[in-house]
């Protein structure tokens, strides 16, 4: 095998315009092409991962498999490789810092200076290689955070050219701009993305690849102008129009034919682009042929600068793979639980949708009109799925109609409640004592083992999995007696029994209502649904 390559990919013009859907577009077309591909995420803020970040601002935290919190870029990455990425795969500055800094305590410089240009660079790039030897990887995408030109990825870029300097033959640089198509003039206009990719050279890049993001595909006339104000053939400037679904990416890049100029640029032997099972997948994603109407409960739903659909962004992927499967088309209604609390009547509006689904939240804000929503699913046999919070609520407000624990409710909101049915973990309890907030949570992946004969353990098909985690309280143990003898079943639990992993109502008495304490949406992929997305799907689409 050739040396291994890296594919840098840096944002121009602006963000927010799917520099994260890219980066994981030419990972599958590079894989697509038998090539062995891992990506890494550079985030340029301060903090130490994404755990501590307020969801609104930031989207979704995603968790990786060894318990890592971050961007949810890393999960559009494993969604599209079908691959499970390690926490070596993605770094902020202020992990960075971090590392340099133990090492400069630790004498590791050897009692030299420390310098922020080279030392942090290189540690960039020391991290850069070591995700690619975890993966053995032949290309290596590396996505920097933000937009050339701000001072916070300079170091990145840094870094980025470094290593091309040093092996020029292994390195291509891809810049996603933008052109827009201001109203009052029409047409399409480029100098945002000329200025762009002079930015870029003043730190001593040259883009290789220009993707322009517009609304509408390039024509000749704006390909032959990228190219010459920036630089670059006119056959590596790639059309990157608005599309109906983030998977037809893969394949818009391959008209244009992006696989092989990746190869061209890096001098690796051309081979053909297989995204044949992918094709099959997208046209699935567009054609379901039933209709059903999902609604999503929660509350971070109004604020901040952050769109909906990153704050729950796994959560709306894995129902697409689910209901591609299923061939259905699923119009998720994000409702804002609060009005619930206020107007009894509101709740009624739940009878048009197929299923309610409360996905994973913290506090206390919008609870009680969620716990009156799950009520209403479960005495109207909607069917109903609960992740993580999602569960815990559903367990709380069994404990109060059903297991006549008035008053039950999680210590998150109200520690001295009458029932505490949802506690702290022990260990969780120290940690909160002692100030100690980020990565503290029960993190990353725990096994798990199914009950026979129960929905889950149906679903699964197994009886021992694992799934990732990301909780500070769970169903207390002094409890677990009393709503089992009220009727619930904890079809999951840990290994040794302590922990409840799944709660669900038996087949006789809801057609589906289960809860999970862990996340499904981090495992589900488009070639590979998760089984509790189908499941639930499914019974959404028989009730229907
Ligand atoms: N707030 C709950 C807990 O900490 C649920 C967390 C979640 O939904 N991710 O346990």
């Amino acid at each position: 095998m050739a040396s291994p390559k890296y594919i840098f990919v840096v944002g121009g013009v602006m963000s927010g315009i799917g520099k994260g859907v890219a980066s994981s577009a030419i990972g599958r077309i590079m894989q697509s092409k038998g090539y062995k591909t891992t990506a890494i995420k550079i985030d340029p803020y301060i903090n130490v991962d994404a755990g501590t970040m307020n969801p609104t601002e930031h989207g979704e935290v995603f968790v990786l498999q060894d318990g890592y919190e971050c961007d949810q870029d890393m999960g559009n990455y494993e969604r599209f490789l079908g691959e499970t990425l390690p926490s070596i795969n993605y770094m902020t500055t202020g992990r960075v810092y971090q590392e340099v800094i133990r090492k400069e305590r630790n004498l590791e410089y050897k009692g030299k200076n420390v310098e922020v240009v080279p030392d942090i660079p290189l540690e960039v790039i020391r991290r850069i290689s070591e995700a690619q030897k975890t993966a053995q990887a032949d290309v290596t995408l590396v996505e920097v955070g933000g937009t050339i030109g701000e001072y916070q990825n300079i170091i990145f870029l840094e870094a980025a050219r470094m290593l091309k300097q040093k092996y020029p033959r292994d390195v291509a640089v891809v810049m996603l701009s933008y052109v827009p198509i201001p109203n009052n003039i029409g047409e399409m206009k480029t100098k945002p993305t000329q200025y762009a990719a002079r930015s870029l050279n003043s730190v001593g890049l040259q883009a290789d690849v220009i993707l322009a993001r517009a609304t509408v595909p390039l024509d000749e006339k704006r390909k032959e102008k990228i190219a010459t104000f920036c630089n670059i053939l006119p056959e590596r400037v790639i059309s990157a129009p608005d599309v109906e679904s983030i998977y037809d990416v893969p394949l818009n890049y391959e008209k244009d034919g992006m696989g092989d100029i990746l190869c061209e640029v890096l001098g690796l032997p051309q081979r053909p682009t297989d995204l044949g099972d992918w094709e099959v997948f997208v046209k699935k994603v567009k054609n379901g042929t039933k209709k059903l109407d999902i609604a999503v409960l929660g509350k971070y739903f109004m604020s901040g600068e952050y769109v909906l659909s990153d704050v729950y962004i796994s959560v709306i992927e894995s129902i697409k793979h689910a209901a591609a499967a299923l061939d259905v088309k699923v119009k998720l209604s994000f409702l804002d639980s609060e009005p619930f609390e206020r107007d009894a009547d509101k709740i009624q509006e739940l009878k048009n949708y197929d299923g309610v689904l409360v996905p994973g939240g913290f506090g206390g804000r919008g609870v009680e009109g969620i716990i009156s929503a799950i009520q209403f699913a479960r005495e109207q046999k909607i069917p109903y799925l609960g992740l993580c919070y999602g569960m815990q609520l559903m367990c709380i407000e069994y404990a109060r109609n059903v297991a006549g624990l008035a008053g039950a409710n999680t210590a998150e909101i109200d520690s001295s409640a009458a029932h505490t049915v949802i506690d702290f973990m022990p260990e969780q309890k120290e940690k909160i004592a002692k100030g100690e907030y980020g990565g503290t949570m029960r993190l990353g992946t725990y096994p798990c083992v199914l009950k026979d004969n129960t929905i889950a353990r149906e679903a699964y098909g197994a009886a021992d999995i694992e799934e990732r985690h990301r909780h500070r309280y769970e169903v207390n143990p002094a409890y677990i007696a009393k709503l089992t003898d009220a009727g619930l079943v904890f079809s999951g639990t840990s290994p040794d029994g302590t922990l409840m992993e799944i709660a669900e109502l038996p087949k006789e008495k809801h057609p589906f209502m289960l809860g999970t304490q862990f996340h499904p949406e981090f495992l589900s992929r488009p070639l590979s649904p998760h089984p509790l997305f189908k499941a639930f799907i499914k019974a959404a689409g028989e009730k229907k």
